[in-house]
């Protein structure tokens, strides 16, 4: 439990289309760094579909300002992003902070009103902590089905459940 609390997010939730952007307003967030891959859409779809859009505007008419910052190359993000037009920042290396510390110096943000919302416990969620942001775990949306994926996933499956334990018991 101890090592894995390090990883926790600070919110999780089974699709981006249960985020509750109430949450976001509360805690004053003003800017979303966004992952794509098997976050707003699955590994393999090149645009952004309804379920991304709908999210994606309910952003915007919140008053958040958003951009891609994703580990993978710069062709599938501007392809995915070509009618979006946010600002993109591939090759991101998260949990590097290059991408995200560029992103948000773009945005002029800050520690309290940047969120980074994903769907990797060690890519997104430890890149968003180590960056002192507030971090959004969702379920992925399509498993990769490679057997590096399903070792990395092993991993994060204990720091989720160790999470959603914890959680369970801090309501009690
Ligand atoms: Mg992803």
């Amino acid at each position: 439990m101890r090592i894995s609390k390090r990883f926790f997010p600070d919110y999780k939730f089974s699709s981006i289309s249960y985020i509750d952007i109430n949450i976001l307003k509360n805690r004053g967030i003003k800017f979303a760094i966004l992952d794509i891959d098997n976050t707003l859409v699955p590994y393999t779809s090149p645009k952004p579909d309804d379920n991304a859009l709908n999210f994606l505007n309910k952003l915007k008419e919140n008053g958040i300002k958003y951009c891609f910052v994703s580990n993978n190359h710069g062709g599938r993000i501007n392809l995915f992003n070509e009618e979006i037009g946010a600002p993109v920042y591939p090759n991101a290396a998260k949990p590097l902070l290059l991408g995200i510390r560029k992103a948000m110096k773009a945005f002029g943000a800050n520690k309290k009103n940047t969120v980074i919302i994903g769907d990797q416990v060690f890519t997104d969620v430890w890149g968003g902590k180590r960056a002192g942001i507030l971090t959004i775990l969702v379920d992925p949306i399509k498993e990769c089905n490679t057997a590096f994926f399903r070792f990395k996933r092993h991993f994060e499956r204990i720091i989720v459940n160790d999470f959603e334990l914890n959680q369970r018991e801090n309501k009690k």
